[in-house]
């Protein structure tokens, strides 16, 4: 009978058109989907997936306006604001085209950063929920902002980078993201609107408890909404093969890794959005070839400020070090790869979903955080879950090999690995029968039934 119900039960999803937003909403459809629902994704025309990879799915795309804009982190916040901006009207018209048909719509999940929805769907009469892509701890962060403006520390001065932020401990503000953002007010106005959780019927995360159970506690008591941790999504869904890569993944850096030894490569990326510059890149290069470990390294187009990937290493020397030692592609299979058993450590840019990825795997991390909650993440993973290292100075080709010669094969480095191992059995737990976060799924179906 529930899943007679279920099935006619239709979900919109309408994810932020990011790969690393879209990757979650998409492992939350599946989930969704395994418990019965059926499920359609309202999705800007702006990094529109392809629907035949997702048969079990409904598309609906919604036009944009958005021509001008490139999506690289340093405009990122004006094209956030210009889409949701952009996409409120069409979804309005497609969803009333859809009740026109008579398609139920159950509820709306969005993602909180297209905080525009929640507009659409109180005009519409429907229920919206919240999907929060991002750390509890970040939007316990962004709670924080308003007392901290009427304490007056905004703007943030470079001579309290070190100082803990109060009632944030541990973190310092140079891990906020506001900390020398550059364009600091769009962030703030973009923070403040989507603050506003109480506009939705309840919030569904990608995190555990075992990961952020007291600031989880904080967040369920001040809200007073409900809060379903489901996370990490990716771990809990079988049977479903999510295929969400915006570029092409090079499948052949798992055949080289399948010729290495356990735990010797360093998998080295920085997501989707971040960019380095051709010094930082050579340096990084030299690093790895002078920590004699073996490395494979994503280097994406659109990575390198001013440079193509392909003409960027000029010394010959380099470039043969490199073959010899590693492999470079321009996008990986990234789950897979850190599942693999040839990976012994993360260099990562400490996005959300790497940084739980990592974790899932019990991966250690060298964390190289770029800019946004990348730097919180990074806090929680060497100071709070101890789980990896930061690499804090300018990037130096001497400091990056003792870096990662400390993480692959120190004494300290095992240890780090070990911790990275139990938090990894951790996670296991929460996601499994009876664990917090399926519970939380099953609560969260049940809440879904009751709307
Ligand atoms: N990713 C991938 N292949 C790559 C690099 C990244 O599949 O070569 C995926 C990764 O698994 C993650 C997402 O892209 O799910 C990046 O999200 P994250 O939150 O880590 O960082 P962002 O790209 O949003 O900065």
């Amino acid at each position: 009978m529930e899943m007679e119900k279920q099935k006619s039960s239709r979900i919109v999803l309408v994810p932020c058109p990011f790969q690393g937003h879209i990757n979650p909403m998409f492992e939350l459809a599946s989930l969704l989907y395994l418990k019965g629902f059926s499920i359609t994704f309202a999705h800007s025309q702006f990094n529109f997936p392809n629907p035949s990879n997702h048969p079990c799915f409904s598309f609906l795309p919604i036009p944009h306006d958005l021509s001008q804009f490139q999506a690289s982190s340093s405009n990122f916040i004006a094209l956030l604001l210009a889409l949701n901006d952009n996409i409120a009207m069409p979804l309005r018209d497609i969803l009333v085209h859809q009740q026109q048909q008579n398609d139920e719509i159950l509820c709306i999940i969005y993602d909180s950063i297209m905080y525009k929805v929640a507009e659409v769907a109180n005009n519409l009469k429907l229920p919206s929920i919240i999907l929060e892509t991002s750390s509890a701890s970040l939007f316990w962060t962004y709670a924080a902002f308003n007392r901290l403006e009427s304490e007056g520390y905004f703007p943030l001065k470079d001579s309290i980078a070190e100082d803990f932020v109060p009632g944030l401990d541990p973190l310092r503000f140079k891990d906020l993201p506001i900390f020398n953002f550059p364009n600091v007010d769009d962030l703030l106005h973009l923070i403040k609107t989507t603050s506003d959780i109480r506009t939705s019927s309840a919030v569904i995360w990608n995190t555990t408890e075992c990961l952020e159970q007291p600031i989880l506690e904080k967040l369920k008591q001040h809200y007073e909404i409900p809060c379903f941790p489901v996370g990490p999504m990716h771990k809990s869904i079988k049977n479903v093969i999510n295929r969400t890569s915006l570029t092409t993944e090079d499948r052949n850096c798992i055949m080289w890794l399948d010729k290495q030894v356990a735990k010797s490569v360093l998998y080295v990326s920085i997501g989707s959005l971040a960019s380095i510059t051709e010094r930082e890149v050579t340096e990084i290069a030299w690093g790895l070839v002078s920590s004699n470990q073996h490395f494979l390294w994503v280097i994406r187009s659109g990575s390198i400020t001013g440079s193509d990937p392909k003409s960027v290493f000029h010394e010959k020397n380099l470039k043969e070090a490199i073959e010899k030692r590693g492999y470079i592609v321009e996008w990986a299979p990234q789950k897979e790869v850190l599942g693999h058993f040839a990976i012994g450590g993360f260099w990562s840019h400490c996005g959300w979903n790497s940084t739980l990825e990592s974790i899932c795997e019990g991966v250690p991390l060298i964390c190289r955080p770029c800019f946004g909650d990348q730097k919180m993440n990074s806090r929680y993973v060497s100071y709070v879950w101890k789980v990896g290292i930061v690499l804090e100075n300018e990037l130096e080709r001497g400091e990056i090999e003792r870096v990662v010669r400390k993480l692959m094969v120190s004494e300290e480095g095992q240890e780090i690995r070990q911790r990275a191992m139990d938090l990894k059995l951790e996670i296991e737990k929460s996601v499994a029968e009876n664990g917090s976060s399926y519970k939380c799924l099953d609560d969260l179906v049940k809440f879904l039934l009751s709307l």
